[in-house]
């Protein structure tokens, strides 16, 4: 499939072809034009797979396709990772593809000094990519809202199961509007990524690549 044939944004197309993809992956191929329906998706995705531009680009299309009229902006996509390091790579990913689009991205993680952050969150974001203990933090002190959140997307699932994350997962996902839509991707798929997988989410479609 070509990148061009997903239904997306034309700006997001030629950002992936500018960075040598032609051809979707299959996990590309079979998600994106779910998720651009907003559909729930239960996504079974090694790294190295795509599966980072699989959620990024619908995002940043939903952003593109129907911006914030005005007012400070809220959260509209969140995206729970397990490590400091994939934060990093997927807001990478996403400050590429975004390209020019008027689109803020942040990056909540641990292990640095959380008054920078809560400075740049003053400036708001559309997309919040955080590891779950730190965006915990950044609620207690209630310096960012997650009522506005449409998309959410735990990445590597399973990694963030097996580092004990579930009930900072569940804690975060209480604070959500119940009307969002959510992805979930995990490597492999034990009976606990299995229910949480069940109480989350909503008649979702199942990519296994
Ligand atoms: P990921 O699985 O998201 O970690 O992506 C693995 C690598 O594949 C990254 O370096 C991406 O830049 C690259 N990649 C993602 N999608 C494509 C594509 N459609 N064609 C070629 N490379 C890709």
């Amino acid at each position: 499939t070509l990148f061009t044939e997903l239904g997306l944004d034309p700006a997001l197309c030629a950002a992936a072809v500018a960075r040598g993809y032609e051809q979707a992956t299959p996990i590309q191929a079979r998600a994106i034009p779910e998720i651009l329906k907003g559909h729930d998706i239960l996504a079974a995705a090694q790294t190295g797979t795509g599966k980072t531009a699989a959620f990024a680009l619908p995002i940043l299309h939903r952003l593109a396709r129907d911006p914030v009229s005005s007012g400070p902006r809220p959260v509209r996509a969140l995206i729970l990772v397990p490590t400091r390091e994939l934060a990093a790579q997927v807001e990478d990913n996403i400050r590429l593809y975004r390209g020019q689009m008027p689109v803020r991205s942040l990056m909540l993680i641990g292990g640095v000094k959380i008054g920078p952050q809560m400075e740049q969150l003053r400036n708001g974001a559309d997309i919040v990519v955080a590891t779950p203990g730190r965006l915990l933090d950044h609620l207690q002190q209630r310096s960012l809202r997650l009522d506005r959140v449409e998309t959410l997307v735990l990445d590597e699932a399973d990694r963030m199961l097996d580092m004990g994350f579930i009930r900072d997962i569940r804690r975060i996902i209480g604070m959500l509007p119940a009307k969002r839509q959510n992805l979930l991707f995990s490597a492999t798929f034990s009976p606990e990524i299995r229910q949480l997988a069940e109480g989350l989410l909503h008649q979702p479609i199942a990519v296994e690549v």
